[in-house]
């Protein structure tokens, strides 16, 4: 494609401020869209990136089943001609006052905002989820910039004093070329959440969107462009897991890998990197998150707050969020009453308003299937939803499936230990608070957990005991991009938020000065 072409094709994207504008555009084209990598501050023909044409992966739309866009499966040596061209932006960027690179990052933030709209459309139409999610999605990748962008302003270091002896201070650089790499379920926003203080701490990057929604990273290259970062800083290349990801985490010049996605492939990128010891790891995988309901957050002044939040954090964009909470628990006493009132607050809330969007992918939505008809053979009650049908390519109207709710589901059924990472929860009661924690810790994961109560002590003593990174007490999903967020067991390793970001992104080495 020449580069007036791609262009015009680019310019369309943009120009589309509705979703049915967005649509309508998809449908008129009989070539799905080309995405181009972006490398060395330009996007740069599909040829380039692959060694032989049919190297491309098509991408479909969740909500209609119909082909989107092809990206290139980008090839081991153009992988490597990403990595050079963020080592070459390296020395340089490294040594960008922060005041410049805080302007720069600040000025990307600006244009994210500007465009909201049209990223919110395409990740909505690439993802499955609603547009009312994908607008909060954008926002949080909006602060992801403005908040790194300032943090850089405002660091300080520990120095500490060896009586007569020495003064130490610490001193942190840029830790150097990274491989950023993303799952399908928040694309912009876990994205972004690496790139932001990637680039703000001074290192460069090859980042890697899930072939499934590689769209609004495309749109991404042209507000870096746009913003004035220079050439090399931020590369994004596409392609999968296997040909693509692997290649950019082995890398010898890649200095670490910012990683979020399922734990197996967590434990595949810890394998490809064994021998290469200095390089930074932080890796952000998979949950099977507990909610606990005690008896006491269902009297009635707080009953509404209990169940929305249950309700929110099981079936927030389809379930597919790592935080959500798929395995409910409740105090045997409200148990029937919390099942009636919860299935009916989510018929209500999100059956009849269609809150719930398609889930990603005709491949993911097989797997929540076989969950399902799991469930069916293993006599569990369905309170909502059902087994879907069996989809194939060619016929599929869309990915979608209902919000399920299901009891009577045993504790070593795969169905409360695995994670299936759609809308799709289990209720089971417990007796008393030991027991609760007990459920709640009994899993390979830790990510995060729930725990809704109005016992303040409670709030500590079960909180305090909980084998998860996050604890939400009566809340779910709020975020303060300094905490610090990651998770427990295999969950994960490594802490990103604010300075801990910092840790990952930079070298800290101690200098010892004499007291003279
Ligand atoms: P995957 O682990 O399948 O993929 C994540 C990313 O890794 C994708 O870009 C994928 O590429 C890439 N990848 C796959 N194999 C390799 C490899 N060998 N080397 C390098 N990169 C590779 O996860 P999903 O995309 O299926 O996302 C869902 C998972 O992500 C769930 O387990 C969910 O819990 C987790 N997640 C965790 C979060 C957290 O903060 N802890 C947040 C959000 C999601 P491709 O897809 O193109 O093959």
């Amino acid at each position: 494609m020449s580069s007036s072409t791609s262009d015009r094709r680019l310019s369309e994207l943009w120009s589309c401020v509705t979703l049915d504008e967005a649509s309508s555009l998809i449908d008129s084209t009989s070539n799905p869209f080309s995405l181009q990598n972006f490398v060395g501050g330009q996007y740069i023909a599909p040829h380039d990136s692959l060694t032989s044409s049919s190297q491309h992966i098509t991408s479909f739309e969740p909500k209609t089943g119909r082909p989107i866009y092809t990206l290139p499966c980008t090839q081991p040596h153009a992988v490597e001609a990403a990595i050079k061209a963020a080592k070459a932006a390296f020395p340089s960027w490294s040594k960008t006052a922060r005041a410049e690179r805080s302007a720069i990052l600040w000025k990307v933030s600006e244009l994210l905002q500007q465009n909201r709209e049209v990223f919110a459309i395409w990740e909505s139409i690439d993802q499955g989820k609603t547009l009312d999610r994908a607008r909060i999605e954008v926002d949080r990748a909006i602060s992801n910039f403005s908040y790194f962008s300032t943090f850089i302003l405002h660091e300080q270091t520990a120095a500490r004093m060896v009586d007569g002896v020495a003064l130490t201070y610490e001193h942190r650089s840029p830790a150097g070329v990274f491989a950023l790499i993303s799952p399908w379920n928040m694309p912009l926003y876990l994205l972004t959440w690496k790139i932001a203080p990637c680039l703000a701490f001074g290192c460069t990057a090859v980042a890697k969107p899930s072939e499934v929604t590689s769209m609004t990273a495309f749109l991404l290259g042209d507000i870096f462009q746009k913003a004035g970062v220079p050439p090399g800083v931020i590369n994004i290349i596409f392609g999968d897991g296997a040909t693509t990801g692997a290649a950019l985490v082995a890398s010898p010049l890649i200095n670490g890998v910012s990683f979020t996605g399922g734990t197996q492939t967590g434990i595949a990128i810890r394998r490809l990197t064994a021998h290469q010891i200095g390089k930074h790891l932080s890796l952000e995988l998979g949950g099977k998150n507990p909610t606990l309901v005690f008896a006491d957050s269902m009297v009635p002044s707080v009953r509404e707050r209990t169940i929305r939040v249950a309700a929110m954090a099981a079936f927030e964009n389809q379930g597919e969020i790592c935080l959500c909470g798929s395995r409910i628990y409740v105090e045997k006493s409200v148990y029937n009453d919390f099942v009636r009132d919860f299935t009916a607050y989510v018929r209500e809330k999100y059956v009849l308003k269609q809150t719930v969007g398609a889930v990603a992918s005709l491949q993911h939505c097989d797997k929540i299937r076989r969950y399902l008809e799991l469930a069916a053979e293993q006599k569990a009650t369905f309170h909502l939803g059902g087994v879907p049908p069996t989809l194939n390519e060619d016929e599929a109207q869309g990915y979608w499936i209902e919000p399920t709710i299901l009891t009577d589901v045993a504790k070593n059924s795969a169905i409360q230990i695995d994670e299936i990472f759609g809308p799709v929860v289990t209720i089971t009661p417990f007796d008393n608070e030991q027991e609760a924690i007990q459920l709640a810790n009994d899993s390979e994961y830790g990510l995060a957990a729930i725990l809704l109560t109005t016992d303040g002590a409670r709030m500590r003593r079960v909180g305090e005991q909980l084998e998860a990174g996050l604890v939400w007490v009566n809340c779910w999903l709020v975020r303060e991009l300094g905490t610090p967020f990651g998770g427990m067991k295999n969950s994960g390793t490594g802490r990103e938020g604010g300075e801990h970001s910092r840790d990952v992104f930079t070298v800290v080495r101690t200098l010892h000065l004499p007291a003279y």
